[in-house]
């Protein structure tokens, strides 16, 4: 391997080239990718050798104390040991993708592409018409399941190849997680909050979707969620205005980030999903949103715009594995503390208008706790899925571990398609577990009202600038709180679904 100091700075160049490139593609502006190539470019980066070369001493500096170094060098491992099995199986990934954009289905005597069936389902009323389509989403993952299961063995052997005993451990060690006591928690959480989550789920399904929950499936829970009748509270004309004076209120407006750049332009290629990427941290934060009206838009203005802040805010002289590595959880809880602003009632009643409030934040309460209770079954699935058991009972660990946990139906063909690489189902549900910490931390300080107040933005900055330097458990460590403590998700809960 080349000089440390020199494979940060190759590192550095890689990361940013890949992330322009993502960018230029999702944001429209170029209708090709070329991932494949950057990374053929920088393949050295991800030579077995060196990222064995790179994983050796993170194991014996976890019983080491000197957090420093081993920071950003568990950073940097957990980069190299990512790319190396990224670059192994990208051949296949490229195939999956393209099958995946190629493939059309036949819907209402029409010719659908297969990428655009989750917005007709979001936006289908008819339960016939919805069932009648997910049927035809089901040949086309059927047919594609042979060559995910060979991604997904590829991926267990590599495991392997760099010295764990299995997929799990090495993802655990890699990112510093640990999967059972998260797992111990979720699976509490999910004992605790399940006749609250039933008893609303009864009700939604009867009031959005004049479904029995009994009968409603995995692709009826879009058009539930999709939320028409509070299209009125969220005019689309307003979007860009409340998040502009929302900043403003903490003393982090617009003004003081010409770094950060928001793109809601319509353009033809441009991804309905939106994202936020960091091309130069922090000189260069792009947040990229194609707006389609709804409630929906503003959560995710506000996820992306926590996002942007905390990397438009990170010392220019923190380290390269602080502003781009690191642990992600970090800038998810960011995302989700902006994100859950349109949960809050006196935000939501300063920044949106009309008589539904309340039904609106029961419902949409609901759906965090869906997506919660979602993402707890999901991490138990994966324990057993990368813990290197048989392949061919997985399915139906699938749609027992989903269906048990929502109350709604999940076919088991859902197994290697409703699935992040690299735990990244664990890295979202301690976002949501600190967002709740640090959201709660902030109430205590300056009140419900703690976004409008410079003092909340000074709090955040200061947070901000360290990039993700510090684990989640680390900061609630540094603010005084807790690792991991879900008492205020419980208590929101309590508070908004009372039943
Ligand atoms: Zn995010």
């Amino acid at each position: 391997m080349e000089h440390p100091e020199e494979y940060r700075n190759r590192a550095e160049e890689f990361v940013c080239e890949l992330t322009e490139e993502f960018y230029m593609n999702r944001a429209g502006l170029k209708d090709s990718l070329n991932a494949s190539e950057i990374y053929m470019n920088y393949r050295d980066l991800f030579e077995k050798e060196t990222v064995l070369q790179l994983l050796q001493p993170v194991r014996s500096l976890r019983h080491n104390d000197s957090p420093e170094t081993s920071g950003r060098m568990l950073y940097l491992a957990a980069f190299a040991a990512d790319g190396f099995m990224d670059m192994a199986v990208r051949e296949l990934t490229d195939r999956i993708v393209s099958s995946e954009t190629q493939a059309v289905v036949e819907f209402e005597n029409r010719k659908l592409p297969f990428r655009m069936t989750p917005v007709v389902l979001a936006n289908e009323p008819n339960a016939r018409a919805r069932e009648q389509l997910e049927a035809r989403r089901q040949e086309v993952l059927s047919e594609l399941n042979p060559l995910r299961e060979e991604r997904i063995a590829c991926l267990h052997s590599l495991a392997g190849d760099l010295g764990y005993g299995n997929y799990r451990s090495l993802y655990a060690d890699i990112k510093g997680l640990d999967l059972d006591v998260l797992a111990d928690k979720m699976e509490q959480f999910l004992d605790e909050t399940d006749s609250v989550y039933t008893h609303n789920m009864e009700k939604a399904a009867s009031t959005y979707l004049d479904m029995p929950l009994s009968d409603v499936s995995r692709h009826d829970i879009s058009y539930l969620f999709r939320g028409v009748e509070f299209d009125r509270m969220f005019p689309g004309t307003n979007l860009v205005t409340s998040l502009e004076a929302t900043v403003s209120g903490m003393g982090l407006g617009r003004e003081s980030y010409p770094n950060i750049h928001i793109d809601i332009e319509i353009r033809e290629g441009k991804s309905p999903r939106a994202f936020c990427a960091p091309l130069r941290v922090p000189d260069k934060i792009m947040l990229v949103l194609m707006p389609h009206g709804g409630y929906d838009d503003y959560h995710t203005i506000l996820h992306e715009a926590g996002h942007a802040w905390h990397y438009g805010s990170v010392l220019p002289e923190q380290e390269f594995e602080y502003k781009y590595l690191g642990d992600n959880s970090v800038t998810e809880s960011y995302a989700f503390l902006f994100q859950y602003l349109a949960i809050n009632e006196n935000w939501l009643s300063e920044y949106t208008q009309g008589p539904r409030l309340e039904e609106y934040m029961r419902f949409s309460t609901l759906q965090k706790l869906y997506m919660l209770r979602r993402y707890a079954a999901k991490l138990l699935y994966e324990l057993k899925l990368h813990a290197g058991d048989d392949i061919s009972v997985m399915p139906g660990e699938y749609s027992s571990l989903l269906s048990d946990a929502l109350k709604i139906s999940h076919p088991g063909v859902y197994y290697l398609d409703d699935l992040d690489d690299g735990f990244y189902a664990a890295q979202y549900l301690r976002a949501w577990i600190f967002e709740g910490q640090l959201r709660d931390f902030l109430v205590q300080r300056f009140g419900e009202r703690a976004y409008a107040y410079p003092e909340t933005g000074e709090v955040l900055k200061e947070l901000f600038s360290r990039g993700q330097e510090f684990t989640v458990e680390e900061l609630a460590g540094r603010l005084g709180l807790a690792s991991l403590d879900l008492d205020p998700l419980y208590e929101e809960i309590d508070n908004n679904l009372r039943i």
